[in-house]
């Protein structure tokens, strides 16, 4: 839609406010919102906030920034009322000098669209969301008591949160969302949402729609949706598999129909340029302390750096589909990440990997959980970092994040993440009161 079918088009459904959106380098949605008399001034990238108290922006000093609507993103809350509507936008930040902010996570994600497009490719990507659906306390507050025992793929009558997440998903779709699949996940409250797979941008843009629009209709129904890793002990917790391709020339590259197991070099190469980079990434797909606590042999998720054609236990499988649908599946990222900047340097990896032709290790078909630490070792099959600490210390050394990020949000992110990381360690928690309190 251009800007005059915009204007058109809030007319006739009655739009009386806008919502203009971004993300902070967190990944948390912020957003500004403007009566409908000021549309026409936001169209025109006229609209300035004051960024300097949003996480990772800018000092006070350079704290006016300008919010540039991307008008693909216009979009109805269809949860809001019909009449006097409210609509939205996505916005790339800008500068005062109408310089793309170094510091929105979007450019970020442009810039690595971009540099693969000079390399001839373009990239698909699609995103499995979990999520679990808690009740709400009578306070509003989030218990962590599921309303449901349904397990994995499991049918009414059992799975009460059915509904919730069938309006989740009708919403979605009324917001231009191509769902392709939707079901209860394996634990206890716990479900999955599947959208259609597309250019990074647009599923970046998706899996930040899909949270804060999920919490919202769980909201409506008394219900708490929430995309913490692991928020029960001894059930899975919540991963975000990333499913990604690329294509050349209209083509996929990952395949080819002569190669052992039908996967071309780059495809070959894509996947060992990720091995390679993951334990440094992984600070950015598995972003909080509670992250580490779903990292962990027994629930899914994976724990070695490691990659098979088939077996889900590894890091990075490859789904059996081929020809145009051949693809990658990496499965430690969880939904809390920064979805801009995740596949950022996942994207930025694999073609370091193709740059670089680094061919990966063979292809585990074996177990990796039932290996012993030698037999992993003989296979040059090391373990994702255990904590967010480890991961930022990996992030630290490996330059591609830093080459991918940029200055300004790498220092604020390992700042960041670093005081959450001391918080935590500071902290007395229950676990230590009942092991130690009584006994030393
Ligand atoms: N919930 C699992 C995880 O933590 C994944 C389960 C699945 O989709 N097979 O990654
Ligand atoms: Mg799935
Ligand atoms: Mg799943
Ligand atoms: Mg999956």
């Amino acid at each position: 839609m251009n800007k005059e079918a915009i204007i058109a088009k809030c007319k006739e459904l009655d739009v009386r406010f806008i919502r203009l959106q971004f993300t902070d380098i967190l990944g948390v949605v912020k957003n500004v919102a403007i009566p409908i008399s000021q549309l026409e001034k936001a169209l025109n990238n006229q609209i300035m906030f004051d960024g300097s108290s949003i996480e990772g922006f800018t000092r006070v000093e350079e704290s006016d920034m300008i919010l540039q609507p991307d008008l693909n993103s216009f979009a109805i809350f269809p949860w809001r009322p019909r009449e006097g509507s409210v609509a939205r936008f996505i916005c790339d930040i800008y500068t005062p000098e109408n310089k793309p902010f170094e510091g929105d996570p979007r450019y970020v994600l442009q810039k690595v669209i971009r540099e693969a497009a000079d390399l001839g490719f373009t990239v698909n990507v699609g995103p499995e969301c979990e999520f679990f659906l808690f009740k709400s306390n009578e306070d509003g507050t989030p218990s962590t008591v599921t309303h449901d025992k349904g397990g994995y793929f499991d049918l009414s009558p059992v799975d009460l949160g059915e509904n919730a997440r069938r309006e989740i998903i009708l919403t979605l779709e009324e917001m231009g969302f191509e769902i392709e699949a939707s079901h209860h996940e394996v634990s206890p409250g716990q479900h999955e949402i599947d959208f259609r797979y597309s250019d990074p941008l647009s599923a970046a843009d998706r899996v930040t729609t899909l949270k804060f629009v999920t919490r919202i209709i769980a909201q409506l129904h008394n219900l708490h949706a929430t995309f913490m890793p692991k928020p029960l002990f001894g059930v899975n917790g919540s991963g975000m598999h990333i499913h990604l391709s690329l294509f050349k020339d209209g083509k996929n590259a990952f395949y080819d129909s002569q190669a052992k197991n039908q996967l071309s070099p780059a495809a070959l190469y894509f996947i060992g340029g990720i091995l390679k980079h993951i334990k440094a990434i992984t600070a950015v797909t598995n972003p909080l302390v509670n992250s580490y606590k779903r990292l962990i042999p027994g629930y899914e998720a994976p724990v070695f750096q490691s990659w098979s054609a088939s077996n889900r236990s590894a890091l990075i499988r490859v789904p059996a589909a081929r020809q145009s649908d051949t693809r990658i599946e990496i499965r430690n990222p969880d939904p809390c990440c920064n979805p801009y900047l995740a596949f950022s340097l996942l994207i930025k990896a694999g073609l370091d990997g193709i740059a670089n032709k680094i061919s990966p290790s063979e292809p585990i078909q074996k177990n990796v959980y039932l290996m012993t630490p030698a037999e992993r070792a003989l296979e040059n099959i090391s373990s994702l970092p255990s904590s967010l600490f480890e991961a930022l210390e990996e992030m630290e050394k490996d330059p591609l994040c830093l080459a991918t990020l940029g200055e300004h949000i790498m220092n604020r992110y390992v700042e960041a993440k670093m005081i959450e990381w001391e918080v935590y360690r500071s902290q007395i928690h229950q676990w230590e009161i009942d092991q130690y309190l009584g006994v030393f």
